[in-house]
């Protein structure tokens, strides 16, 4: 990695997580394959306008590379170097483009890997409506939520074999003799573990962002009524740790009713529960209850999306890896192969990515900027080919273009 500027320095990371974040850090980018270039530039131009705008000369973001995917096979013959890896635990903080997943060979997914291997388990999904998006819903802007996702285990966890594999066969065997569970024959069997460990790191985090941010709720969603001991579980270990770690600062819903009249103590937030299938109603008919989501790892996948549909799509929706350690922060879709290079595709999901990275890094006020003049630009209309398409009287414009006019509104 090579460092440029006098003032340069690294962020730091205490054991409880909380960031020190100089005037000048080096935080690390990796383009991406595809569009990602495209859209990285776009967002490079407008993070960088609204740090100058918000700041001035006081505060400066010195962008470190690191190379993944198809750039670092053709520089250095891997999909992911060790040296990547190290230089995102180096930073602390750092935001990605998409990356294309190698198809054969003997990595999985790049994107598995880095979450894998820097521990980051938290999948951070901020859906929020801006006005004038394209949404297939009455009233979009009643959503304003953040999910959570637990990144590291349930039925994702990779812990699965095929029907009538040696250890599907050993694993039905073991189950009959030990338990006298019968699988049916030629059955392919998958593990969902969930511990208590991991579900409060999770829950942890999630409690602490809606504090930080004066949040109303969080709300742990799950299947505890039919999976008791996996998601029931997720359930039991959410409540408790919220009510362990955050005594003074939490009450739960079941206490709102039955102690405080229906009406929550001012300074707490409300802890709730829903069953993951109702949650996806609530979702759609009482939107504006719902704060902070905390959520195992498949239910949060379906949520997240079906949540950035209903504000206006994947287009926008931005995302972040988030560990104790370090943090990724990334666009949502792909890498879009057939506009690669052409300048054209939105760069809306990695801009508001960034958005998520000063908001992590606490510098507000340019997180802010950018938030506001991006609405300006939606609102004028000045969108790239995928929402002007869809939005009547809109002007389209290449994806730099979109940048500098997000630049312009600042
Ligand atoms: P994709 O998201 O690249 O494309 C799906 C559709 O959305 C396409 O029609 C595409 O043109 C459109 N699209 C995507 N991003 C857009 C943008 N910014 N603006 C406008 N339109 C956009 O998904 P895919 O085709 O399934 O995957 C392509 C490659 O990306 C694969 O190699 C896949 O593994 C990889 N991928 C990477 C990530 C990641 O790095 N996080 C996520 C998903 C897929």
């Amino acid at each position: 990695m090579s460092s440029h500027g006098n003032g340069a320095a690294w962020i730091t990371v205490n054991t409880s997580g909380r960031l020190s974040v100089p005037p000048e850090p080096r935080i690390g980018f990796i383009e991406g394959d595809g569009t990602g270039p495209d859209i990285w530039r776009a967002t490079r131009i407008v993070l960088e306008g609204a740090v100058e705008k918000a700041y001035g000369t006081d505060r400066k973001i010195h962008w470190q590379e690191l190379l993944a995917g198809e750039k670092a096979l053709k520089e250095t013959g891997e999909w992911l170097p060790e040296e990547t890896l190290r230089g995102i635990e180096r930073c602390v903080v750092a935001i990605k483009g998409p990356l294309t997943t190698p198809v054969g060979g003997g990595i999985r997914s790049l994107n598995v890997t880095l979450r894998q291997v820097l521990d980051l388990y938290a999948c951070v999904r901020p859906v929020r409506y801006y006005a004038g998006m394209p949404s297939p819903m009455k009233h979009p802007e009643r959503v304003n939520m953040v999910v959570f996702r637990e990144n590291t285990e349930d039925v994702y966890a990779g812990i699965e074999w095929p029907a009538g594999s040696d250890e599907a066969i050993r694993i039905a065997r073991f189950l009959k003799e030990s338990f006298g569970v019968d699988l049916p024959e030629e059955s392919a069997v998958g593990i969902k573990p969930m511990s208590r460990l991991r579900t409060e790191r999770l829950v942890r985090r999630a409690v602490r962002y809606a504090l930080d941010r004066g949040l109303p709720s969080v709300t742990l969603v799950h299947k505890g009524n039919i999976m008791k001991f996996t998601e029931g579980a997720f359930r039991e270990w959410g409540y408790a740790l919220a009510s362990r770690e955050f005594a003074d600062r939490t009450v739960s819903e079941s206490e709102v009713y039955e102690t405080h009249g229906g009406k929550p103590p001012a300074g707490r937030i409300v802890v709730k529960d829903r069953i993951a299938d109702a949650m996806f109603q609530q979702a759609l008919l009482r939107p504006e209850e719902y704060h902070v989501l905390a959520t195992p790892n498949l239910n949060g996948d379906y949520l997240s999306d079906a949540l950035a549909a209903q504000v206006g799509g994947l287009g926008m929706a931005p995302g972040a890896n988030i560990g104790d350690r370090c943090a990724l922060f990334e666009a949502t879709h792909g890498t879009a192969p057939k506009y690669a290079g052409l300048d054209k595709v939105n760069p809306g999901s990695l801009i508001l990515s960034g958005v998520m990275l000063l908001q992590h890094i606490g510098w507000n006020e340019a997180a802010d900027c950018v938030e506001r003049a991006l609405q300006r630009t939606v609102s004028d209309k000045v969108v790239t080919y995928d929402l002007a398409r869809q939005m009547e009287g809109a002007r389209e414009v290449k994806c730099s273009e979109f940048a500098h006019a997000v630049v312009e509104r600042m």
